[in-house]
């Protein structure tokens, strides 16, 4: 690990310059100690748990496709898939040539997008009853009006 303060390369806890790097390792090892225990909860089927590491790991590396991917895979298990099709999104980003990747974020696109469909399908259908009892309601009012 570089040594903040004088840049050599420091072994252990503490940098021959005399800087004390214990608090500065957690911080540059967190992020690795997070996607770790994120792996485990995984192994655990702990979605929601490892989405959790993952969201904190990222925050703390937000440029880290692996992370990204990982997180997308466990939100896809914990049934977000407008979440899942959002990490993804950002590791395409960032490795725009992984296509299995792409068949992946592609293929959670297609999930999304009939989830929308279905969605806006029940709208109209909603939309369209209103109207019709509403039109139903002022035809029975006209003809009330013309007796
Ligand atoms: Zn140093």
């Amino acid at each position: 690990m570089k040594c903040p303060v004088c840049s050599r390369n420091a072994e252990g806890p503490k940098c021959p310059c005399g800087a004390d790097l214990h608090f500065y390792a957690q911080m540059h090892y967190l992020p690795d100690i997070l996607y770790n225990e994120a792996l485990l909860f995984i192994k655990r089927q702990e979605w929601q748990s490892a989405a959790q590491s993952l969201a904190a790991a990222w925050t703390l590396r937000p440029h880290d496709a692996g992370v990204l991917k990982l997180w997308a895979h466990a939100l896809q298990q914990t049934g977000d898939i407008e979440g899942a099709l959002d990490k993804a999104g950002l590791a395409l980003e960032i490795t725009p040539s992984d296509k299995a990747l792409e068949a992946w974020f592609e293929e959670l696109a297609q999930v999304c997008g009939d989830k929308m469909y279905r969605l806006s399908n029940k709208m109209a259908n909603g939309i369209a009853e209103y109207i019709r009892e509403a039109t139903l309601q002022s035809v029975k009012q006209i003809v009330a009006e013309r007796r």
